[in-house]
């Protein structure tokens, strides 16, 4: 996939962009940049692919509430304090460069927003849409349902399969979403592309 366009769209919205052919090179990338210091992450099929709980792991303090020992609840206050956070996103809009990460805690959707020295967004190429309304049908309709039945939730959408319907089930996972028209003001953000599909 040639990224030239996007990463220029990206790179207007005020996001460093890095692209890589594998997600071998690109994990190996950020275990360069990110070293010795503290990373907060998110919950990501897309980062569990890349095995970078366990590598960064080995040379940072990661907290991750999928990984770390500790309680689920402490490992989300613990990286929303992280120098850095890790996190995918659930879709990029390649006419505008916005990105967007829909979220049912919040903790993940927070830290893209605020609080961090530096953001990392790590997507593969099935995560970019022609446009805006592409990306959130996308968002709404294929990824939160592959999730919900990842993560074995009781809504309609992990029992059917087939599309979001809007649930009020107490397991909804997609309870906010957020829009980064442009990289926010107080804090570095990347974006990482691999040319690979990674993640839904
Ligand atoms: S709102 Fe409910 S049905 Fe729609 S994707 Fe989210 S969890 Fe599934």
């Amino acid at each position: 996939m040639a990224f030239e366009q996007l990463k220029s769209k990206l790179e207007a919205n005020g996001f460093q962009v890095t692209t890589f052919p594998t997600g071998e090179a690109a994990a190996a990338y950020l275990n360069q940049a990110i070293d010795h210091t503290t990373v907060g992450m998110g919950g990501s099929v897309t980062l569990t692919e890349l095995g970078l709980q366990q590598s960064l792991s080995a040379h940072n303090i990661l907290y991750n509430h999928g990984f770390s020992p500790c309680s689920a609840d402490m490992a989300r206050d613990l990286a929303a304090g992280a120098e850095v956070y890790v996190l995918s996103a659930n879709g990029i809009a390649a006419d505008t460069g916005e990105i967007i990460n829909i979220d049912g805690c919040g903790n993940r959707a927070a830290s893209s927003l605020y609080g961090h020295k530096k953001v990392y967004f790590v997507a593969g190429k099935n995560k970019i849409s022609p446009d805006f309304p592409s990306a959130l049908q996308r968002v709404r309709n294929v990824v939160a349902p592959q999730n919900a039945q990842r993560l074995h939730r009781k809504t309609p959408c992990a029992a059917k399969g087939d599309r979001c319907y809007n649930c009020s089930s107490p397991e909804r996972i997609c309870n906010g979403l957020v829009v980064l028209y442009k990289k926010m003001q107080s804090m570095d953000m990347e974006v990482v592309l691999i040319d690979q599909e990674l993640g839904y």
